[in-house]
């Protein structure tokens, strides 16, 4: 009887301490156990959820396991880790939260053997494409788009998570993280090329930690704690990559080398980027855009309202014993200045905290400036790249049409240029094309503007130039290029042809005969202008 009385009393005090300190939380990865989770590990190893009351447990992800937005709208676990699509569920009404986004930019590209003369996202048409299922990878679906590919023309299928199929060639592009598959093939030594959606303006979060709402209806301490331990251990995990890689291949990875644990730390923390992003940081208006470039890709419908998707902290601070302290009056006036002093004190770091806030927008704002930049310029001439130039050349056609402007544009190709590199070496020939970019800058007017098609082909827009006048204009950068290059003995040529857009024209049939202008130059004996017979439109 007496032990038998001992033995529930205990019983029940197990429980009762169990529930009430420990909760047991479940994150479900999104993938296997990898460096991508680090800090979340480090959380656990070093008890910083232990010290928050929490008893976390980490589900390894993978592809026969759950998929995290499912089990965690299933109700099976408290926390994932979810890809920027999660703000698609979101729109189509599914209750979930998104806590922090740990990757300021996605990971997420298309993987290509260098053997493949992929280069870009235009080569990938036709090409057999392995993607993620739904919008897993949508936002390399939405790269594409963005350049102008119709994925009608693509094959894309399901992927088969072997990148054997990319190394023996049975499909052309692999939908991989870059901090990731990359080290396979680099081991294998297999030359490869990331095309990147950041590289075309397509820039996301990546692994978003998302909770339930409902979890943080109910518990929105236990919300709190998970999410600063979390970050906490983030934070410790980039600061020591060598220590916690180790750390990872003894408790979680012990079939992943650690050269690969630490080529995917090197990678993550470029995305991650700690020293200029405050760590899980989210801006309203970088999902708004986000969230918008999936309407525009029809995984969504809009108007976009992402009202109650970001989190906010609901957990209030306990005051009762507080009250209870003041109440015994003796310590009222003591209390009541150090709380002076502390609320200083918060105010001040709050202040601080704001500073830092807006210097760290600041930095990401340019960051977004800089990638723009790196996105829509050639990085050998300074010039304007294809892509650039076909927006900026699309706009200008649509105004030319909405009031009746004339518009030319010049397609201009270096004679025997390959000849040069052959006998001066690439780097000579490099030269050869920053100087003609220049000599082509100096002689446009603002209005015109000029890309480096590739390789030793520029191509210049003339808006409101009528065929006469972009010939004129052709025929003075021939001219320069010639002098400039006759007077340091060297002697190079340029052949230029010059088309004028058509009634119902569009820019591929434009650029199409100023590129058959061209070739008439060319064949005419080159070191001259064409310009292309008028279209006829009927
Ligand atoms: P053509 O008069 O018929 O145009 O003769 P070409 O030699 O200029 O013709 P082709 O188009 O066959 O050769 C272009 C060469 O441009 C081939 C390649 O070696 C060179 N090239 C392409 N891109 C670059 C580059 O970025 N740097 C350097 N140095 N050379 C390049
Ligand atoms: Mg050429
Ligand atoms: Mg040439």
């Amino acid at each position: 009887m007496h032990r038998a009385a001992w033995t529930v009393l205990l019983g029940l005090l197990a429980t009762t301490s169990i529930h009430a300190a420990e909760p047991d939380i479940t994150l479900q990865l999104r993938w296997k156990h990898q460096f991508q989770f680090a800090g979340y590990y480090v959380a656990k190893q070093e008890g910083l959820y232990e010290q928050a009351g929490l008893s976390v447990r980490l589900i390894q992800g993978g592809p026969d396991a759950a998929k995290p937005l499912e089990a965690l709208l299933a109700g099976e676990v408290d926390f994932a880790i979810a890809k920027s699509g999660v703000v698609i569920e979101r729109m189509r009404g599914e209750p979930v939260v998104a806590l922090a986004a740990i990757m300021q930019t996605s990971p997420n590209a298309w993987l290509v053997r260098a053997d493949a003369g992929i280069h870009t996202p235009l080569d990938l048409v036709g090409k057999r494409l392995m993607l993620m299922p739904g919008h897993e990878s949508a936002e390399l679906l939405a790269m594409l788009r963005r350049e102008g590919v119709d994925l009608d023309e693509l094959e894309l299928l399901p992927t088969s998570h072997d990148l054997d199929d990319l190394v023996e060639g049975r499909v052309d592009a692999y939908d991989a993280y870059e901090t990731n598959e990359p080290w396979q093939l680099k081991r294998k030594g297999i030359d490869y090329h990331l095309i990147k959606p950041r590289a075309y303006g397509v820039n996301f979060y990546n692994d978003v930690l998302v909770a339930h709402e409902s979890l943080i209806d109910q518990e929105p301490a236990v919300v709190d704690a998970f999410l600063e331990a979390s970050l906490e251990g983030w934070r410790r995990a980039l600061a020591e990559p060598e220590k916690t890689a180790a750390m990872i291949q003894a408790n979680y990875a012990p079939e992943r080398s650690l050269a690969h644990l630490q080529f995917e730390a090197e990678g993550l923390a470029e995305l991650i980027m700690p020293e200029l992003v405050a760590l899980g940081h989210m801006n309203p208006g970088r999902w708004q855009s986000i969230a918008e470039s999936y309407v525009a890709l029809g995984f969504a419908d809009g108007p976009v309202d992402l009202g109650g998707f970001l989190y906010e902290s609901r957990s209030a601070t306990d005051y009762t014993m507080a009250y209870r302290m003041a109440a015994g009056g003796f310590f009222l006036l003591l209390l009541a200045s150090l709380l002076a002093a502390h609320f200083a004190r918060l105010n001040n770091r709050l202040r601080r905290e704001a500073a830092r806030r807006m210097a760290v927008e600041e930095r990401l704002r340019e960051h977004q400036a800089e990638l723009f930049r790196l996105a829509n310029t050639d990085a050998l001439t300074g010039l304007w790249n294809r892509h650039r130039f076909e927006e900026v050349a699309g706009r200008e056609i649509r105004r030319a049409r909405r009031y009746g402007h004339p518009l030319s544009v010049i397609f201009m190709d270096l004679d025997h240029f390959k000849p040069i590199n052959d006998q001066y070496g690439h780097a000579a020939g490099d030269d050869v094309l920053r100087t003609v970019a220049e000599l082509i800058r100096e002689c446009l007017r603002e209005s015109d503007s000029v890309c480096r098609w590739g390789g030793e082909e520029f191509l210049v827009l003339v808006p409101h130039g009528c065929p006469e006048d972009a010939y004129r204009l052709a025929e003075r950068i021939r001219q320069r290029v010639k002098d400039c290059h006759d007077a340091e003995g060297g002697g190079i040529t340029a052949s230029l042809g010059v088309a004028s857009l058509g009634e119902s024209e569009d820019l591929h049939g434009l650029l199409q005969r100023a590129d058959g202008a061209l070739y008439q130059a060319k064949e005419a004996g080159r070191d001259r202008v064409k310009v292309a017979r008028p279209v006829s439109d009927s």
